[in-house]
């Protein structure tokens, strides 16, 4: 919803990312303006259910005060959660300001902003949402999402080795790793399939650090803050160039660089250095969609 940095441009919205698996809708970090940007996407914002900011400075929150009054004038019942570093103060002075009370109730949920582990914030049914604290000026974090592995049955080698056929015996396979069918044991690792889960990773803003490459090991998709050039890499932000080496590094399948200074109007330099040093490297623009598939 938003790939610029510190001010918006007419091309750029400050940071937001809305991420949809099923029937579950978050956001990462929410700018200025990101209520009107979800709406000119078509995405409904009654429909989010978490927020994670990855640390508080405006371009990465200042759009939660008026996404979470249009959900209170239009009626929102269900809680919505904020998590980010110390998000219980920053979520309790956001409530107190001006004179509404939401009618629904918002959770603000600490996530660790010191450490070089990854710590697991969310385990929902299908996937889990882990934090690590990253470098930047005040204290900030990069989130993984990260879905759970699962298995498929290979029908057809099932059927010619025990007989077994599509039906719930399948399900109670894959649920329960293994089943007896007239006598016989068949396990998954036999005639199963193994799907890993979808890996995908944002960054926050961040000057090139360890933890952000632990987190985002064998990613998918790490979504990176590249806000400078080279010649302008600074010790708050990555560059793009920087912003490749960890994804070099930490082996990702696809990097998308995100966060530009308004200094960038054309962001083809940015691409070229990044491209360099890792190919699979895409520029991220506002309203861009991106499928994720194993
Ligand atoms: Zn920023």
């Amino acid at each position: 919803m938003g790939t610029g940095s510190g001010i918006p441009s007419k091309k750029r919205n400050p940071a937001a990312i809305w991420l949809q698996y099923e029937s579950d809708c978050m956001l990462w970090d929410c700018g200025e303006g990101t209520q009107r940007q979800l709406m000119n996407a078509g995405l409904n914002f009654m429909k989010i259910g978490k927020i994670f900011i990855s640390h508080w400075h405006a371009d990465h929150w200042a759009g939660l005060i008026g996404l979470m009054q249009t959900m209170n004038l239009e009626k929102r019942k269900r809680a919505l959660e904020i998590y980010g570093p110390e998000a219980e103060r920053f979520v309790g002075d956001i409530l107190d300001l001006d004179y509404w009370g939401p009618r629904f109730r918002v959770i603000g949920r600490d996530v660790p902003f010191e450490g070089n582990e990854p710590t697991q914030i969310l385990n929902e049914d299908k996937f889990k949402v882990f934090s690590i604290p990253v470098e930047h000026t005040v204290p900030s974090v990069a989130y993984a999402f990260q879905e759970d592995d699962s298995w498929n049955v290979d029908i057809k080698k099932a059927e010619q080795l025990y007989g077994l056929k599509q039906g719930p015996l399948v399900g109670k396979l894959k649920e329960k790793g293994s089943i007896v069918l007239k006598g016989k044991k068949i396990t998954l690792e036999e005639v199963g399939i193994h799907k890993p889960g979808i890996k995908l990773v944002y960054s926050g803003d961040t000057r090139p650090c360890k933890n952000l490459v632990t987190i985002s090991k064998d990613a998918d998709l790490l979504i990176c803050d590249a806000t400078f050039a080279e010649e302008m890499e600074t010790k708050m932000h990555s560059g793009a160039k920087e912003a490749a080496i960890m994804a070099k590094k930490a082996g990702v399948r696809q990097l998308a660089l995100t966060h530009f200074s308004r200094r960038y109007q054309d962001v083809r330099e940015l691409e070229k250095e990044a491209k360099r040093a890792f190919p699979n490297t895409i520029v991220a623009e506002d309203f861009m969609r991106i499928k994720l598939k194993k």
